[in-house]
């Protein structure tokens, strides 16, 4: 730790991005995830000899529009080469990726870190095939029921479109990395292009790390550290990294260019491969392959009718809606989210009150429940009726809040749920006041308490009152009835007001 200051970062990211297409990149077997191991295979992806490969047009316009999306130039031409490598998982004996020529060039992404706007430049996005999934040791074992040490292949994921995206170095710290990719998966989300699942490794994220004496402008050698396939994880590996390399520094020791592996139990990362066993991959251009053309019309009609993409969506909220920075930020974030809320306002809900339903009480609701982000179990429909509950004063919010998982959980509409169970608020001012005449006698010490000037026993006095009334009186009616009872109490005999 002692030498980092000494020393400065640079950090430059290669992102690997499954596309939302029905069918794989060059045969029609299903791009799906979670099915059992090799069901989706055939003689194509598997590549058995003699196959040819038929490139799909929705995976390349998916990889336009991300490219789009990004600022980025498409190509009118690029090329698709074979990059030879052998691995158990990989059939063919190659991967059919986009190499001298890529789909797009350039680009940047906006994001904000630390409070500050920041723009990292990109170098390129171009249209690869995904390679299957390999098990080894404990995870093998645990799929395979077989005990011992083996490893599994499933090829479900091989020929499964990705977009990698490569970025200039232009990050330097940890914390800058993985907001880029919160924006960048912000972005890929909202164009439509991915689902964006980490946990599903949709988008997966290979980290070049390098570290450079302060002041000094040119950036270090670069150590890559492969297949990270979380932020968090992005963010850990960067940073040890970082420290390991400003050690070997300080110490007056060499970095050498090498491929790193992090791992994710101890939090450190481990030589992969070294310089000298660089790969050479031989690429060359595939011969079962056209070139692939862009047509200028396609380009354009893809541009005009690219999705609204984040930024443009907060200003929206911010100015059309009048959310706060925050609160649309929060909503953003989370496009299931948003879409709900967007729904709910269109559907007669106030945007201020719906937006805090929505990030507050839904989301806690969500997360309690341990439901994925585009699973919301109740339409916007549902929680228009309950705001229109609340603001009527038929509920009161701690009631409209067990109204609103009643429906998450049942689906049951708020005004179904009331009528069902005659849960309303009391509006009823003697039955109110009879509770908390009764508050007030059950609790002396509390009422003596603010009568003698201290306003915190009011809160007390009120959470009993709400309790005694299973949540249904009206919090300021309580407040207004007590503060009128404790201050009769005082009042000097023969005033009246
Ligand atoms: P290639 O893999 O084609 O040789 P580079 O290695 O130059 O290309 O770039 C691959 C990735 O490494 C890019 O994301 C780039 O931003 C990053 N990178 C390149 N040089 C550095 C460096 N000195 N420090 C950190 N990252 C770097
Ligand atoms: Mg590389
Ligand atoms: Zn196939």
């Amino acid at each position: 730790m002692s030498g980092m200051s000494r020393y400065a970062a640079t950090i430059g990211l290669e992102i690997h991005v499954e596309l939302k297409t029905r069918t794989k990149l060059f045969c029609g077997c299903p791009n799906r995830f979670g099915e059992a191991a090799n069901r989706l295979v055939c003689p194509v992806c598997l590549g058995l000899p003699g196959t040819l490969p038929v490139l799909n047009r929705r995976a390349v316009e998916l990889g336009i529009v991300a490219s789009l999306a990004l600022g980025c130039q498409v190509a009118p031409e690029s090329v698709f080469a074979r990059k030879n490598y052998f691995y158990p998982d990989l059939p063919k004996g190659y991967q059919l990726s986009q190499y001298e020529q890529p789909l797009a060039s350039g680009g940047q992404l906006t994001f904000a870190a630390g409070g500050e706007a920041r723009t990292v430049r990109l170098r390129r996005v171009h249209l690869e095939e995904d390679a299957g999934k390999s098990l080894h040791g404990d995870d093998a074992a645990r799929a395979s029921g077989i005990p011992g040490h083996h490893s599994l292949v499933d090829f479900n994921r091989c020929g499964v479109p990705l977009i990698e995206i490569v970025t200039e170095p232009e990050l330097s710290t940890p914390d800058e990395a993985r907001a880029f990719l919160e924006a960048l998966k912000q972005v890929l989300e909202h164009a439509g292009v991915s689902d964006v699942k980490l946990q599903e490794g949709s988008l997966r994220c290979d980290a070049n790390v390098s570290v450079r004496p302060a002041g000094r402008d040119e950036p270090g050698i670069p150590v890559e550290i492969k297949n990270l396939n979380s932020f968090r994880f992005v963010h850990r590996a960067a940073a040890h990294e970082i420290e390991r390399q400003s050690a070997l520094l300080a110490g007056g020791k060499p970095i050498e260019r090498e491929t790193r592996q992090y791992l994710e139990s101890m939090g450190t990362t481990e030589t992969l491969r070294r310089k000298e066993q660089a790969d050479d991959y031989r690429y060359f251009p595939d011969p079962d392959l056209l070139r692939l053309r862009v047509d200028p019309d396609w380009l354009r009609r893809l541009r005009d009718q690219l999705p609204e993409l984040p930024a443009a969506r907060r200003e929206r909220y911010r100015r059309d809606f009048g959310l706060a920075d925050e609160d649309a930020e929060q909503l953003v974030a989370g496009l299931p989210l948003a879409r709900f809320f967007e729904q709910a306002v269109v559907l007669g809900a106030d945007p201020r009150t719906a937006a805090n339903w929505t990030l507050v009480e839904l989301g806690r609701l969500m997360n309690a429940h341990d439901r994925p982000a585009d699973a919301i179990p109740l339409p916007p429909g549902h929680l228009v009726e309950l705001l229109t509950l609340l603001q009527s004063g038929t509920l009161s919010r701690p009631l409209a809040r067990t109204v609103l998982e009643d429906s998450f959980l049942s689906g049951r509409s708020p005004r179904a749920i009331v009528a069902a169970s005659g849960v309303t608020q009391l509006t009823g001012e003697a039955e109110v006041a009879a509770m908390v005449d009764q508050v007030i006698a059950a609790n002396p010490g509390p009422a003596a308490d603010y009568r003698a000037g201290k306003g915190r026993a009011l809160d007390f006095l009120v959470g009993q009152v709400m309790r005694a009334s299973h949540g249904r009186a009206n919090p300021a009616v309580v407040n207004r009835i007590l503060r009128e009872r404790l201050a009769d109490f005082t009042a000097p005999a023969g005033t009246d007001t």
